[in-house]
């Protein structure tokens, strides 16, 4: 069965991984609305190049994902713009790095907020009509550190975590009803956030370009090299063709051997 037709939300779409994942459904032929921060101008840039470019409806929504009220909105108002959300994909998310005695607890509240509740809410408004329609796919974007952690990295090691145990026990449910829920775990992504962290690294250690990239960033990744986004929004758009419906409650790594260590 081909995807087109089907309606994809994606949390965070309006950079980086999300962005990717977004345009990817698009080209499946999917209605997509995407979500997320950003200039107004250049995220309508954006919505109208992919409702040129693959000739699909693309609706936006600046639904604030540590929100409740603005998440359970934003999958109701998608149902009732195109009919249904049969694909949701839950990827916004941010980061705070600090020792965890310094560690601000606003700041924990927001990214367990952003990066692990507000996959329980959309999931929570979504599901009643995935399970209706006996379809639908759940794709949550997790992260190696889903599986390991790193120090300094409390409040999204911990809703890494959270998200895997999400997505196995939602998984679990929805097992009947032709409803698959799955994580990916990304390591190092070559993401607009990451590429801007290089010139200041430099200068901070004063180091070259390929000394951050090697000896910095990718130290973890045994490949030394980026994944890219386009390849997260290939193994997205995979788990929800056919061919994956039986993949359920996994944790997908894509972490150029990072978790293998
Ligand atoms: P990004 O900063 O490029 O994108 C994050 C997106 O989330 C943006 O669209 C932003 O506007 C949106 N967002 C942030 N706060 C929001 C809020 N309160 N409400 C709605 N939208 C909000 O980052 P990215 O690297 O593409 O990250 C996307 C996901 O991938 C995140 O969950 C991140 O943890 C995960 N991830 C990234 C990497 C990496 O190396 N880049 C690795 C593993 C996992």
């Amino acid at each position: 069965m081909s995807l087109a037709g089907k309606t994809a939300v994606v949390t965070g779409s309006t950079s980086g991984i999300g962005l990717a994942i977004a345009r990817a459904f698009a080209k499946e032929g999917c209605n997509v609305v995407i979500n997320g921060f950003g200039d107004a101008a250049a995220i309508e840039t954006e919505r109208t190049k992919i409702e040129k470019e693959f000739k699909v409806k693309a609706a936006y929504e600046g639904a604030d994902m540590s929100k409740p009220a603005e998440i359970a909105a934003l999958i109701h108002n998608a149902e009732k713009t195109f009919g249904s959300v049969d694909i949701l994909v839950n990827n916004a998310g941010i980061q705070f790095v600090s020792p965890v005695e310094d560690f601000p607890t606003e700041k924990w509240d927001q990214i367990i907020a952003i990066n692990l509740s507000s996959a329980f809410h959309t999931i929570h408004a979504a599901v009643p009509g995935m399970k209706a329609r006996k379809w639908g796919r759940i794709i949550n974007t997790a992260s190696a550190h889903s599986l390991i952690a790193s120090p300094f990295k409390s409040a999204y090691v911990s809703a890494k975590h959270g998200i895997a145990g999400l997505t196995k026990t939602v998984a679990l449910e929805l097992a009947t009803f032709g409803v698959t829920v799955n994580c990916i775990s990304p390591g190092y992504v070559w993401t607009p956030l990451v590429e801007k962290q290089i010139p200041d690294t430099m200068k901070a250690r004063n180091l070259t370009k390929e000394q951050v990239i090697n000896d910095v960033l990718l130290t973890a990744q045994p490949t030394k090299q980026f994944v890219t986004v386009d390849q997260v929004a290939a193994l997205a758009v995979f788990l929800a063709s056919d061919s994956a419906s039986q993949i359920t409650g996994a944790n997908i790594s894509m972490d150029g051997g990072w978790t293998a260590a």
